[in-house]
C-alpha cells in the first residue's frame, strides 16, 4: 500500500492556501503510482469546510488530527504526531510547503522517522522504472538543478516552495474519505507540554506581505541609492502593490531583507510584477516565474529581464517610473471628473 502525502497547513483556524498548492504537486505523483493521494491536517478548529476544499483540490483521504493543544503550530508536537501516523501508515512520500513552518518542522520530522529531505523543491517527478521520487532543486548558487532521489528510506520527504505552482482547479464533484484521527495515549504522548504560546506578534516594522500581494513594485541596484525606493513606493501606493528588491538592493542596506525577491528571498506569484533597474539574474527569476504579468525597466536593451517580461521598457527608470505615475494620476483625475 502506497501512499502520497501533503501536509496541510491550517494557522489560526484557517486552512492555509498553500495546503491546496502542494495538492496540486502531489497529484501528478500518485497518479503515476497509481496511488492515492492523502492531506494530512493538523489544528484546531478544522470544519468540514476545509476537508470538503482539500478533497475538492485533489485528494481522496483527508486525515484530520483536530485538537486544542494544536491549535498553534509548535515544531515537537506536529513532529511527534505526523511521526506516529507515518509509523502507522507508512506512507511513500511526504511533501510539504518550504514556509516558514514548513522548513522548520519537516528537518525534525525527517530526523524523527529517520528519513532525508530535499528542501525548496522546484520540481518533483516519479522514476520510471524505479518509482522513486525524483526532486529536483537549485544548486551552486542556482546555476545548475540538481536531482535528487531517496532510493533505500522510506518515506520520501521533500518541501516545495510556496507559490511556485498554482494551485489546482477544484472539482466540486470529486468525493473522498475523511479520517478524523483520534487523540488517544499513544498521540497525546506525542504533545509537546514544555511550550506555551502567548500569542503573535507581526513585526510591523518592515514586514513586507509578497506573497500575498497583486502587485509587487520591484527595485535593484539601477536605483542607485536608498533614498530612490521612494520613487517606487509613490508608484507602488497609487496601484495598490507592495515593494520587492533584488538581493543586490538588500545587500546594500537599501531595503529589509523582508523585501527580497528571488532564490534567496520570497518566492512570489502577483497579477503584475514590475522590475526597475533589475537585471534580471537567475537568482532574482527564480522567485517571479508564476508572476501573471511582468513588466520590465531598464535602460540595457538585453537585460535578461527584458527577455521574460511580457512589456519590456528599454528606458532610464528615473523618468519612465515619473511617467507612470503622471499617467496613472491622470488617469484617475480623469475618471473623477467623469472626462
Ligand atoms: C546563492 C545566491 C543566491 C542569490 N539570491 C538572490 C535572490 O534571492 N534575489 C536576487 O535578486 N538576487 C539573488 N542573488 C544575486 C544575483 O546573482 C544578482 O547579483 C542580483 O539579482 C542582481 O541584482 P540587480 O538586478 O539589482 O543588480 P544588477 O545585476 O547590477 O542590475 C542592475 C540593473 O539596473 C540597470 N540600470 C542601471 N541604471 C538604470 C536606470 N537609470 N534605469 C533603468 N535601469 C537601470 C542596469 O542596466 C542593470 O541591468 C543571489 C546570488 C547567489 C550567488
Amino acid at each position: 500500500m502506497s501512499f502520497v502525502w501533503t501536509i496541510a497547513e491550517h494557522h489560526a483556524g484557517r486552512l492555509r492556501e498553500v495546503a491546496l498548492e502542494v495538492l496540486g504537486r502531489g497529484r501528478p505523483l500518485a497518479d503515476a503510482l497509481g496511488t492515492r493521494l492523502a492531506a494530512v491536517v493538523i489544528g484546531h478548529g478544522i470544519t468540514e469546510q476545509d476537508t470538503g476544499r482539500l478533497i475538492a483540490h485533489g485528494a481522496d483521504e483527508v486525515y484530520v488530527v483536530d485538537d486544542p493543544r494544536l491549535a498553534d503550530f509548535r515544531c515537537e508536537s506536529y513532529s511527534g504526531v505526523l511521526a506516529h501516523l507515518i509509523r502507522t501508515w507508512s506512507p511513500e512520500i511526504v511533501l510539504a510547503a518550504a514556509t516558514t513552518s514548513g522548513r522548520t518542522l519537516m528537518p525534525h520530522l525527517a530526523i524523527r522517522v529517520h528519513a532525508g529531505l530535499t528542501a525548496d523543491c522546484t520540481e518533483l517527478a516519479i522514476e520510471p522504472d524505479t518509482g522513486n521520487l525524483l526532486q529536483t532543486r537549485p544548486a551552486i548558487g542556482g546555476n545548475i538543478m540538481a536531482t535528487i532521489k531517496t532510493p533505500r528510506h522510506r518515506p520520501q520527504m521533500a518541501t516545495v516552495r510556496p507559490h511556485a505552482s498554482r494551485p489546482p482547479q477544484p472539482d466540486p464533484d470529486r468525493s473522498g474519505r475523511v479520517i478524523a484521527v483520534p487523540m488517544d495515549t499513544q498521540l497525546e504522548a506525542c504533545l509537546d507540554d514544555r511550550t506555551q504560546v502567548l500569542g503573535y506578534r507581526t513585526d510591523a516594522a518592515d514586514f513586507a506581505n509578497l506573497e500575498d500581494a497583486d502587485v509587487v513594485v520591484t527595485g535593484g541596484r539601477g536605483l542607485k541609492r536608498k533614498e530612490n525606493f521612494a520613487l517606487l513606493e509613490e508608484l507602488a501606493s497609487r496601484l495598490g502593490g507592495e515593494i520587492g528588491a533584488t538581493r543586490e538592493a538588500v545587500d546594500r542596506g537599501w531595503i529589509g531583507y523582508p523585501h527580497q525577491v528571488g532564490l534567496s528571498g520570497k518566492t512570489i506569484s502577483p497579477r503584475v510584477y514590475i522590475g526597475a533597474g533589475a537585471s534580471g539574474s537567475i537568482q532574482h527569476l527564480a522567485g517571479i516565474k508564476t508572476s501573471e504579468r511582468i513588466v520590465s525597466i531598464n535602460l540595457d536593451p538585453d537585460a535578461p529581464l527584458h527577455r521574460v517580461a511580457d512589456v519590456a521598457v528599454v528606458g532610464d527608470l528615473f523618468e519612465v517610473v515619473p511617467a507612470l505615475i503622471a499617467e496613472l494620476d491622470r488617469r484617475r483625475g480623469a475618471a473623477r471628473s467623469g472626462d
